[in-house]
């Protein structure tokens, strides 16, 4: 692999540019590997890359039906944070951005990583009980989390609106939260797992799981059989059409969620502002544009685009909260399909069939943990059992009734 460093460019600069080579192959697939991730998203990526360098794993393909990051790694709005309110919800995001905070490094690719912070602003006092109770749950378990009145609010930022038909009555802020850069993901894990011998292979469906006396034996594809030894369906909003090709259920619902960004502006807003009660939320990303969230389309499908009344109901929640935005023109919409799990919560772990593992129902909200997803699906598959972090999160909890309710942390507010 090519490192990049202040040297490289220089020394490329000088070749007018010239000399970068490709960041990854694009081999063709082979017939047998040791483990096939399908799904070429942040999650499926980062599993392929610890399970090669953590686990030392020699032959492992990613296979993604279209190109890397062109599901929701790149449709998401970027936002990184681990203030959840349970234990087990707590521990596997904050690993994750204790992996967040060396990742540049790690895979020696700048995924803009901006500690900016993240606040959740409360309009009702039973959203403010809800803030006190989960900003003291995040200390007890050392999270950085503050209460925020609405005078601190005004000081951070001077122009928002506090006097609104829902009038804020404070916020949870989590200093350490903050945004990346989405596609810088996919980029980064894919070079960085290339290097480590992983074949990644886009335009390759996955359209078939095949099983023999209960075990996994590999996947037709649009590119023919790959025979596999263990099986990792990484696929996000489409979870439940793999599953369904394994023979098994999964209790996720797959909905559109939509997000806008505007044309460029210089800095203005510097953190990301997010409502659960008025379903909106707003960051600026590094180039300037404002980035806009909504809530999810209440009905379930896999058009990649949504309606129109969710998104006009978020604009004019920002708008009432930012009235200086209001001129401001919004350059592009588009959609993802977010597959939602009943407790908020994902799904990482074993599957009913053996060498068939499953990392999905992520919802609205995995991009934060794209690196501590990939790390423990990477020990569960090499060791064939959970990690202690995802052991909570297994497919059983939904018979077993020990559901690990995020609603409150989860749902729209990413
Ligand atoms: C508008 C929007 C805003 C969001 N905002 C945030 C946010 O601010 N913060 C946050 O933490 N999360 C957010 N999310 C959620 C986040 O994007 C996802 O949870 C996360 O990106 C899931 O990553 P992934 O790698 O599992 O999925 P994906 O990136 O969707 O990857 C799955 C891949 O599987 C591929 N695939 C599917 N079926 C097959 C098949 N049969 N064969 C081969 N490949 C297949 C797909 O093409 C896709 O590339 C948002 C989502 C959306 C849509």
């Amino acid at each position: 692999m090519q490192r990049f460093s202040i040297w490289s460019l220089i020394r490329n600069a000088v070749g007018h540019h010239e000399g970068w080579q490709r960041q990854w192959r694009s081999p063709d697939p082979r017939r047998e590997y040791d483990v096939v991730v399908v799904g070429g998203g942040g999650h499926g990526l980062a599993t392929a890359y610890y399970l090669a360098k953590e686990h030392g794993v020699g032959r492992i393909a990613v296979l993604e039906r279209g190109w890397l990051g062109g599901g929701n790694t790149a449709r998401n709005t970027t936002i990184v944070r681990s203030n959840y309110l349970w234990d087990e919800a707590t521990r596997l995001y904050e690993h994750a951005m204790k992996l967040w905070e060396c990742l540049s490094r790690d895979l020696n690719y700048n995924v803009m990583f901006s500690q900016r912070g993240v606040m959740n602003l409360g309009h009702t006092l039973q959203d403010m009980r809800d803030i006190e109770r989960r900003v003291t749950a995040n200390q007890l378990n050392g999270i950085d989390a503050e209460v925020l009145s609405p005078a601190r609010i005004k000081t951070m930022i001077p122009f928002i609106n506090l006097d609104t038909r829902y009038p804020v009555l404070g916020a949870s802020f989590q200093p350490r939260a903050g945004v990346a850069r989405h596609d810088a993901v996919a980029w980064g894990f894919a070079r960085a797992a290339d290097a480590l011998g992983v074949d990644i292979v886009q335009h390759c469906e996955v359209q078939g799981i095949r099983r023999e006396n209960g075990s996994v034996t590999g996947v037709d594809t649009t590119r023919g059989f790959i025979r596999a030894k263990k099986v990792a369906l990484v696929a996000a909003g489409h979870s439940s059409v793999l599953a369904d090709m394994a023979g098994f259920r999964l209790p996720l619902e797959s909905h559109p969620l939509q997000a806008l960004v505007s044309e460029p502006l210089k800095p203005v807003l510097h953190t990301v502002v997010m409502s659960n009660a008025i379903h909106a939320y707003i960051s600026q990303s590094d180039k300037g544009d404002l980035v806009i969230g909504a809530g999810i389309d209440a009905y379930t499908g896999y058009g990649q685009r949504g309606s129109f009344p969710v998104i006009e109901s978020t604009l004019q929640a920002i708008v009432e909260l930012f009235p200086v935005f209001s001129r401001v023109r919004m350059n592009r919409q588009w959609g993802g399909i977010v597959d939602v799990s009943p407790d908020a919560c994902p799904i990482i772990g074993l599957t009913p069939v053996r060498g068939l593992y499953i990392n999905c129902g992520w919802g609205t909200g995995g991009f934060k943990a794209t690196p501590g997803s990939g790390w423990v699906l990477a020990h569960t598959i090499a060791q064939d059992r959970p990690h202690a972090l995802n052991a909570a999160f297994s497919l059983e909890r939904f018979s077993s009734g020990r559901l690990i309710d995020e609603h409150g942390a989860a749902a729209v507010a990413h």
